[in-house]
């Protein structure tokens, strides 16, 4: 490359310093971006890729007009991109050489404080890990458009870290060089967030206060370094941000995201919708506040259990109250997003139209108050304390802003007429002035005699007489001074048309002078109540989510939990709280479960479709909706506190997701084996599907007998393995439950009870009838299975007298084996086709041992295809 231009050299150098970000660098009306910037950017935004320079010096250039730079930058931000806005900082023609220009905005999917990406009713998170030696771990996170923010200790491994860090779902993770390569590499390769690098640096003077609370220093550095960051990438104060609050892991119910994603807890699992989830059923929340703090508390509920219930008693006053808390949800329906406006008063961004809004929201205290008192008086007294209700800010905002201001704060509009004697003057001096030029029209019009004498006003010229070409002979010499002609008017101007147009154009401009800073001051004035709007933002979102759950609670006829401090799961009457939604009303079929102080463990059995895996993610989700004060979908419940709930899928069952192997089925089954905790809930559902019969087998049994002896958690086990269900008489804490099914003419009928006792049979031959599956294939399986199933009563009945360890079992494979083997097959067969013959001898030949469920089905169809070909 040859010589550079300056402008090219100072892009270059700014470049450098923002290596991992686009950079928007402004040139007159557009944002350019060169050199590899400008060829992904083109890619991603589609729009054309130009060059700059000629010949060998030519490099890739593409831009985008800064009007429009919005849409542009909130798709680079969508796909994970971070993208520097390089301003020009002096006015171009005082520039001596090169324009000066800096990076005035760094924006990152964690820092956004508006615009179409930041969603309603969810928060933005961002967070910082850190590690703090000796086995601990800081975590920060902060939402920028609200000021929250929070810090936790991890005590354990980076894995646990990891663990927490997905917890606070943040778009982006800030980390500095305490990350070896290889935590750094699983945490790039997860596409949930981007990963930012800074720093460590010390904590400004004037955000020390924020962290003071804080015991441990790495917490204090941890939250450090996210501040720094922010710092960096806004350039400019943060003061909005709220004192930062200590959470220990701890006093939450722990879920691991798999165990998030399997319950659907606010998305669906293939769809990620959130329609379809547990919070789309119980969201009745009418502001974003509301909205955003359910989803917080979906992701911790709680695991105390006065705060529980506590939340269940304001539940229960809501519920009793039918008109009183419609009336106050219909008030709080008209309250804004009282949160994220405190946010951006403190940020020194909010604009008139803005404050409006505040002063609306605020006008609805009073009723709002009224119906808390209505309802329950000490709620009233629980959130809404203060007398005066803010009086003094709406007078404030009632007495300074119009009702409809514009959204720009620099054009003027938006101050109130007797709020300012000085603007008010400005403002009759410009309304006389134009008053004047209006009827100026009138009496020229009637002094020349010309018609379509009008006046007008440009830019450029300001205001001006038009007289068309074909009447200019009619006006008197010397009467107008020429200004400018057109191709068919003359333009003139008069010395006292001019004198009034500097009166106005001087009184416009120092109205909107004026209005600026009176609105700056207002502003200001707004900023002392930023606290207090932050304490009134928790108190109505909490008091939406509650009343919220009062009203699900009613429509859905859930019930208060009771909470028990013994070790004891007893529903009566229990429904999936999202399948009872979806599916025909009256149609849900309901189920106890029953497991008392003993009843450690049920595993379940039952056909296919039966609804295994929908009662016991209904056990789960009855769990979480309690211990988030919510009420549940059962007749009666009583329940413990969970520490945690695990849930794990057996690869069959997660198919369909395309993300599940085999490997991933057991890591996730060891993560629940090795964290669970007698307080813990496990959910294993059908596990060992995604290997051979044989090894699955031996690894379910296996799994229960540890959890069993090792573990001790409430655990629901779902399995189609009915040699398990032998297991139950070796095993005190298990017992055997299993999904009903019966036969009507011929046709299985899923019945959805779930009643005590093995399943005496699966019905996959039933199934594999009602599929079409050829008679001669259907009866053929029949008579097998029966001759399988009096070989598996022997080795239950030999497993009684001896425990076999999983170890032992699989040392001695070839009893097992013999089990299946298919040894007389040949005896009393009616005549078949020669197509029946070949595809009986094929089924005789199969290794049932080493042949998966989808290898399974594969034959079955080709099977089929054999028989129906001779047909
Ligand atoms: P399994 O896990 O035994 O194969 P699922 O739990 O997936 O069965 O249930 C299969 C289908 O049966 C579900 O899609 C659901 O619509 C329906 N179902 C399950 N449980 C019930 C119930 N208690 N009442 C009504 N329908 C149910
Ligand atoms: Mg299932």
């Amino acid at each position: 490359m040859t010589q550079q231009t300056p402008m090219m050299k100072q892009y270059l150098e700014i470049k450098a310093q923002y290596e991992d970000a686009f950079l928007f660098f402004r040139l007159g009306d557009f944002y350019e971006m060169f050199n590899d910037d400008a060829l992904k950017a083109a890619q991603e935004l589609e729009i054309t890729l130009t060059g700059r320079g000629q010949g060998e010096d030519r490099i890739p250039m593409c831009g985008v007009p800064h009007h429009s730079a919005e849409a542009y930058i909130t798709r680079l931000i969508e796909k994970g991109y971070k993208i520097a806005i390089c301003e020009q900082v002096e006015d171009p023609r005082e520039a001596k050489g090169v324009v000066r220009r800096e990076v005035t905005k760094l924006l990152t999917p964690g820092t956004l404080m508006n615009g179409k990406l930041l969603a309603e009713k969810e928060n933005n998170y961002i967070a910082a890990l850190l590690d703090g030696g000796a086995g601990t771990y800081g975590i920060a996170r902060c939402d920028l458009s609200t000021g929250e923010g929070a810090v936790t200790l991890i005590d354990g491994d980076f894995a646990d870290a990891y663990q927490e860090l997905l917890t606070t779902r943040a778009k982006e993770v800030i980390v500095s060089d305490t990350m070896t390569p290889e935590q750094l590499e699983k945490l790039e390769a997860d596409t949930l967030f981007v990963v930012s690098y800074q720093e460590r640096a010390k904590l400004g003077e004037r955000y020390v206060s924020l962290v003071e609370g804080l015991a441990q220093e790495v917490l204090q550095e941890t939250y450090g370094l996210l501040l720094n960051y922010l710092l960096k990438t806004q350039k400019q104060s943060l003061h909005h941000l709220q004192p930062v609050h200590y959470y220990s892991a701890d006093s939450f119910l722990k879920m691991d995201p798999h165990t998030r994603r399997n319950l659907e807890l606010t998305e669906t699992l293939r769809e990620k919708k959130k329609q379809g989830s547990l919070l789309s059923v119980i969201d009745e929340s009418v502001t974003a506040m509301g909205g955003r703090l359910l989803r917080q508390w979906l992701e911790r509920p709680l695991v105390d259990r006065e705060q529980i219930e506590v939340r269940q008693h304001v539940l229960s006053s809501f519920l009793h109250a039918y008109f009183e808390r419609e009336a106050l949800r219909d008030s709080l329906k008209n309250v804004y997003d009282i949160e994220r406006l405190a946010a951006r008063i403190a940020y020194g961004s909010v604009n008139a139209r803005e404050l409006v809004q505040l002063k609306r929201s605020l006008e609805c205290l009073p009723e709002i108050k009224q119906s808390l008192e209505e309802v329950d008086p000490s709620l009233a007294e629980r959130w809404l304390d203060q007398e005066h209700l803010f009086q003094e800010l709406i007078d404030l905002l009632e007495a300074s802003l119009v009702e409809d201001p514009p959204i720009s704060v620099t054009e003027g509009g938006m101050i109130r007429p007797g709020f300012s004697e000085e603007l008010d003057t400005y403002r009759d001096a410009s309304r006389n002035g134009k008053q004047w030029i209006a009827e100026l029209e009138q009496k020229e019009r009637e002094e020349t005699g010309i018609r379509t004498l009008k006046v007008g006003y440009n830019r450029v010229f300001g205001y001006y007489i038009e007289v068309t070409r074909a009447n200019t002979h009619l006006l008197e010499e010397g009467r107008y001074q020429r200004k400018q002609t057109l191709t068919n008017a003359e333009r003139f101007i008069t010395p006292e048309l001019k004198e009034k147009e500097s009166l106005i154009l001087e009184a416009d401009e120092k109205m909107v002078d004026l209005e600026y800073a009176l609105f700056v001051d207002v502003r200001k004035e707004v900023e002392t109540y930023v606290e207090q709007l932050q304490a009134l933002a928790a108190s109505l979102s909490e008091m939406d989510v509650l009343a919220g759950f009062a009203a699900v609670s009613e429509r859905q006829h859930y019930v208060k939990p009771e909470i028990t401090d013994a070790r004891q799961v007893v529903i009566q009457g229990g429904r999936h709280p999202v399948v009872e939604t979806v599916i025909k009303r009256g149609s849900y079929v309901n189920n106890d479960l029953n497991m008392a102080e003993e009843r450690d463990m049920l595993l379940i059995t039952g056909p296919n479709m039966g609804g295994k895996s929908t009662y016991m993610r209904q056990l789960a989700l009855t769990v979480v909706m309690a211990q988030i004060g919510c009420f549940v979908p059962a007749d009666e419940a009583t329940l413990p506190i969970f520490d945690q709930i695990f849930t794990r899928i057996g690869a069959a069952d997660d198919l369909a997701s395309g993300q599940s192997t085999f490997m991933v089925e057991m890591l996730e089954t060891k993560y629940a084996l090795t964290k669970a905790t007698p307080h813990s809930l496990i959910i294993l559902d059908e596990i060992g599907r995604g290997t051979s019969t044989y090894d699955g087998m031996a690894l379910a049994q296996a799994i229960i007998e540890y959890i069993d002896a090792s573990i001790g958690a409430k655990t629901l086990f779902s399995t189609h393995y009915h040699e398990l269900t032998a297991l139950a008489d070796l095993l005190a804490g298990l017992h055997n439950v299993h999904v009903s099914a019966a036969e009507e003419e011929g046709r299985v009928v899923f019945l959805h009870k779930v009643i005590d006792g093995a399943a005496d049979r699966s019905y996959g031959v039933y199934v594999a009838e009602l599929a079409g599956l050829p008679h001669e294939v259907t009866a053929r399986a029949e008579e097998l299975l029966g001759t399988l199933e009096s070989t598996n009563n022997e080795l239950a009945a030999s497993q009684e007298e001896s425990v076999p360890s999983v170890r032992e079992k699989k040392t001695e494979p070839d009893t097992q084996l013999t089990l299946f083997q298919l040894d007389e097959p040949e005896k009393k067969e009616p005549k078949r086709s020669k197509s029946g013959e070949r595809v009986l001898q094929k089924l005789e030949d199969v290794d049932v041992m080493h042949t998966s469920p989808f290898q399974a089905l594969e034959l079955l169809s080709a099977w089929q295809k054999d028989l129906r070909k001779k047909r």
